[in-house]
C-alpha cells in the first residue's frame, strides 16, 4: 500500500470513525481521519450525550416533588439555564478531548475539515489539499431532515439548535412523534416549559410495540405535555407574541420555540460520492454489503450514512468490524439482530427484540405477559406514574423474541434482558431466574399469566 499517502482515510470523526481509525491505526497502518466540525460526532457534540444531561437535568422537577413525599423540606427551586448550558459545554470539550487523544495516541492523523472524494482514491480536504488513500472508510453520520412545504420553516430549530437556545423558552411546540421529539418534548416540560407535541399519525413512536407507544404518550400527558395526533404543523407564522404554528386540522400554537424532528437523513452532501462511483441508496445511503463495503471495493460506510440501525453502539460496532476484517485480517460482520435500544423520554423505555404485532407477523402465534403498575417508589408518596413491562414470547419454541419496559432505568434494564435474549432465552429458562426483591425489574421474571389474546390495550 506504499504508492499512497495513507493506508486508510477516514471520514468522519464521530462514534463509528473514531473506533474504526484507532483500531486500524492500532495494528500499524498509516490512518488518517478528516472532521469538518468538533471531533466527537453527532453522538458526543449534538446528540446522545448533551442530551442525556438535559434528561438528568430536567428529572429533577419531579425528584423535587418526590423527595418531599419522602419527608424532605424543599424550598423554592429555580433552574438556571445559562449555568447548566455553560457545564454542559464544559462537560463535552472534555469528552471531545478524549476523543481527539484516543485518535492520536493511536497513532492516527487528526485532519480539520470538509473531506471529498475526488477519485476512488483520492481526497481534497478543505484547505489541506488532495490526498491518497489504499481504503477509505465514510463515516459522515446523519443530519436532521427538515421539510420544504412548511411555510416559514426558516423559524423553526432543530435538535442541533436546542442545545444552544439563549434562553429556556417558556413554550415550546415539537413536530415529530419519533426518539428526538418526544425525548426534547419530555425535557422541556421537565425544565418547566408549557409544552406540545404535533405528530401526524395516530400514536407515537411507530415501529414499537403498541403498547409501550400508547403507554408512553399516557404518561407524557398526564406530566402535562400536550400530545396532539393525527395532525401536522403546515405553517409558522412570527408575530409579536411569537411563533404561531398552524396545523392541518385548523388548531394553532403560539411558543417561542418551534422544533421539527421529523427524522434525520445521511449527510452525504458535497461529499464527492459520484465522483468516487458510490452507490447510494433511494434515502441517499452509501449502499453497503454486511462487511459495510461499498459498491466500490476499497471504500466502505459505516453508522448512521448507511442508514441501518442509526444508533451510536451500532456504528461503534459497524466500525470495529471494518476494522478487524480489513486490518486484523479477521473477517468480522455485525449482527444487527437483537439490537437494544433506549427512548430517554420520561418515564424511559427500554427495548429490545419484536413488538407483539411484529411477533405475530412473523411466528403467527406468540403469548403476551404484560404488567403495568405503580412501582413502590410511587406509591409511597402518592405519585401516578406507572411502570410497563411487557415480554412477547413465541409459542412454537417458547423464546422470548420481545421484552420492553417502560420505567425509571427502563434503559439500564434492557441492556441485561438483551444478553439474554441475544443468547435466545426461553421463557421457562426466564422464570427459573429468581427475582431480586425489592426491585420494579423484579417484575419481569414473575409474570405467570398470559394475556388473553390479541393483547388488551394494543392500538393499531
Ligand atoms: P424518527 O424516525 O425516530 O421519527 C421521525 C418522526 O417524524 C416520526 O414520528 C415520523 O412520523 C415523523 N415524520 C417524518 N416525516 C414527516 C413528515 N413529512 N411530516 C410529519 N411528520 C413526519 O426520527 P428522529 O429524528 O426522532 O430520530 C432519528 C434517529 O436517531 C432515530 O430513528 C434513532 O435511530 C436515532 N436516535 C436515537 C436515540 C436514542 O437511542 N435514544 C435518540 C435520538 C435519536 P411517522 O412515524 O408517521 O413516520
Amino acid at each position: 500500500m506504499a504508492d499512497y499517502d495513507y493506508d486508510l482515510f477516514v471520514i468522519g470523526a464521530g462514534s463509528g470513525g473514531v473506533r474504526a481509525a484507532r483500531l486500524a491505526a492500532m495494528s500499524g497502518a498509516r490512518v488518517a481521519v478528516a472532521e469538518e466540525s468538533r471531533v466527537g460526532g453527532t453522538c458526543v457534540i449534538r446528540g446522545c450525550v448533551p442530551k442525556k444531561f438535559m434528561v438528568y437535568a430536567s428529572e429533577y422537577s419531579k425528584s423535587f416533588d418526590t423527595a418531599r413525599g419522602y419527608g424532605w423540606e424543599i424550598g423554592e427551586t429555580r433552574f438556571d439555564w445559562p449555568k447548566f448550558l455553560m457545564a454542559k459545554d464544559i462537560e463535552i470539550a472534555r469528552l471531545s478531548g478524549i476523543y481527539v487523544r484516543n485518535l492520536q495516541n493511536a497513532g492516527a492523523e487528526l485532519i480539520h475539515g470538509k473531506a471529498r472524494l475526488t477519485g476512488r482514491h483520492t481526497i481534497e480536504v478543505e484547505g489541506h489539499g488532495t490526498v491518497t488513500a489504499a481504503k477509505i472508510l465514510v463515516a459522515t453520520g446523519g443530519r436532521p431532515w427538515m421539510p420544504t412545504d412548511v411555510s416559514g420553516i426558516e423559524h423553526a430549530i432543530t435538535s442541533n439548535e436546542a442545545f444552544h437556545l439563549e434562553q429556556l423558552p417558556k413554550r415550546v411546540v415539537v413536530a415529530g412523534g419519533g426518539y428526538i421529539a418526544l425525548e426534547f418534548a419530555c425535557i422541556f416540560n421537565g425544565l418547566g416549559v408549557d409544552t406540545t407535541v404535533v405528530h401526524r399519525g395516530p400514536n407515537v413512536l411507530r415501529g414499537f410495540d403498541d403498547d409501550i407507544r400508547s403507554h408512553v404518550a399516557e404518561e407524557m400527558e398526564a406530566r402535562g405535555i400536550k400530545v396532539r395526533l393525527g395532525t401536522r404543523i403546515t405553517d409558522i407564522e412570527k408575530t409579536a407574541d411569537g411563533l404561531v404554528s398552524r396545523c392541518s386540522d385548523g388548531h394553532a400554537t403560539t411558543t417561542d420555540v418551534v422544533m421539527f424532528a421529523l427524522g434525520r437523513e445521511p449527510y452525504t452532501e458535497g461529499l464527492g460520492l459520484d465522483a468516487a462511483g458510490v452507490a447510494v441508496t433511494e434515502n441517499g445511503a452509501v449502499k453497503v454489503d454486511e462487511y459495510s463495503r461499498s459498491s466500490v471495493d476499497n471504500i466502505w460506510a459505516v453508522g448512521d450514512v448507511t442508514d441501518r440501525i442509526n444508533l451510536t453502539p451500532v456504528a461503534i460496532r459497524e466500525g470495529a468490524a471494518f476494522a478487524q476484517t480489513e486490518f486484523f485480517n479477521n473477517p468480522t460482520t455485525f449482527d444487527h439482530e437483537m439490537v437494544a435500544s433506549a427512548v430517554f423520554t420520561q418515564p424511559q423505555i427500554g427495548s429490545v427484540g419484536l413488538s407483539e404485532a411484529d411477533a405475530r407477523h412473523k411466528y403467527g402465534k406468540v403469548d403476551i405477559y404484560m404488567s403495568k403498575f405503580r412501582p413502590m417508589k410511587e406509591t409511597f408518596y402518592g405519585g401516578h406514574q406507572r411502570a410497563m413491562i411487557k415480554l412477547v414470547v413465541e409459542q412454537a419454541g417458547e423464546r422470548i423474541v420481545g421484552c420492553h419496559v417502560v420505567a425509571p432505568d427502563g434503559p439500564e434494564i434492557i441492556q441485561m434482558a438483551a444478553i439474554a435474549m441475544k443468547m435466545g432465552v426461553t421463557k421457562p429458562q426466564w422464570d427459573a431466574t429468581c427475582a431480586v426483591h425489592p426491585t420494579l425489574a423484579e417484575e419481569l421474571v414473575t409474570m405467570r399469566d398470559k394475556m388473553a389474546p390479541p393483547s388488551l390495550g394494543a392500538v393499531s
